[in-house]
């Protein structure tokens, strides 16, 4: 095997959306965001595991990201779109049977005259500045919205990972007053929000990240493991360098192998070079390994010196180092760890 696995739990995945469904009452839905091909690990499969453990509703950023989705899942579940009904989306949203978020007073046009008997929801702006219709804009087509197939209003939290961040009350505030006397379903929260507390659940909540492992739900299990295989292994002496711009040169006698999986496999450049000093450690069979030398491309360099044993893979994402882990080496957030692991992986899954 010379490309690197990526595995996902797909028990953990229903774990953590159960934890998260835990978190709010029994009349509260909780809803499945899985935009970006399911942050990056397979919307199709991360769908149909979510459906079969209960979800009925997903959401995907653009019309496009649901054509895996509507074959994965089960009859009957939704699929919403956050983008909304944009030029050129009829048709998708009409043959996949799509609930658009409507965004702004002309994508509530476009979607009554193309779409008359279809649902829809409404995207609220309650602070953010992103999308969304805001308050005078909202106030002008209410009544219209409201007399069709209205199904969802949403909006968005900016700072719901920083629980102390008084943006969260204020947007509170704000979409408490813009949906006073909305009598179809509500939805603020993401999976901050989620776990900020029941004022913010409302009717359903719609996590994404927490599903997947990810910050800021602390408590999730780890969903994906990522193990590069060994593809060679040489002693390097004293004063010998290793990888582009001689960026490391050994101190001792070493033993470093090279592992099959680099920058273009979303393991940032940026990892091997150690932000604050931070070392990346890949592991064997639970024994960390400091990766030593610049990420190249398509091969990382690991120092192995202290094994007794030649390793045939190493692992870089595992239950002892998480997608956040990796981010925070990286200066970045698991999302984007997540949502760059690109198509080189050979991909399985565990459970589901
Ligand atoms: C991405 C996104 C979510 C999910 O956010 P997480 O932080 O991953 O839980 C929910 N709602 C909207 C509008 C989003 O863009």
């Amino acid at each position: 095997m010379t490309v690197s696995t990526l595995t996902i739990d797909l028990n953990a995945l229903v774990a953590n959306w159960r934890a998260l469904d835990a978190k709010s009452n029994a009349s509260v839905e909780t809803a499945a965001v899985i935009k970006a091909d399911g942050y990056g690990l397979g919307s199709g499969r991360v769908a149909k595991a979510l459906c079969a453990a209960g979800v009925r509703r997903f959401f995907v950023a653009a019309a496009e990201e649901a054509i895996p989705v509507r074959e994965a899942i089960c009859d009957g579940a939704e699929i919403c779109v956050f983008s909304g009904h944009g030029a050129g989306d009829t048709d998708l949203i009409r043959d996949l049977d799509l609930i658009p978020m409507l965004n702004s007073a002309a994508q509530l046009d476009r979607h009554l005259s193309a779409l008359p008997h279809r649902g829809y929801g409404v995207q609220l702006d309650s602070g953010m500045n992103r999308l969304g219709m805001e308050p005078a804009e909202w106030a002008a087509v209410r009544s219209r919205a409201e007399a069709g197939d209205l199904r969802l209003v949403m909006s968005h939290l900016a700072c719901a990972d920083e629980p102390d961040h008084p943006m969260n009350a204020q947007q509170l505030a704000c979409f408490t007053e813009m949906t006073s006397g909305v009598t179809v379903p509500r939805s603020l929260s993401a999976t901050g929000g989620t776990l900020l507390g029941p004022d913010y659940h409302f009717d359903l909540v719609r996590p994404g990240v927490g599903l997947y492992g990810g910050l800021p739900f602390e408590d999730a299990r780890p969903v994906v493991t990522v193990a590069l295989p060994v593809i060679q292994i040489r002693d390097v002496a004293v004063g010998e360098a290793v990888g582009y711009g001689n960026a490391w040169v050994a101190e001792r006698p070493s033993k470093i192998a090279t592992v099959a999986a680099g920058y273009a496999d979303g393991l940032h450049r940026m990892i091997g070079n150690g932000l604050n000093g931070a070392t990346l450690n890949v592991f064997a069979s639970g024994t960390a390994c400091p990766v030593v030398g610049r990420v190249s491309m398509d091969l990382i360099t690991v120092d192995i010196t202290d094994l007794a044993e030649a390793p045939d893979q190493l692992e870089i994402l595992n239950d002892q180092q998480q997608v956040d882990d990796l981010a925070d080496i990286a200066g970045t957030i698991g999302y984007e760890i997540l949502t760059s692991m690109g198509r080189r992986y050979q991909r399985q899954n565990i459970g589901g």
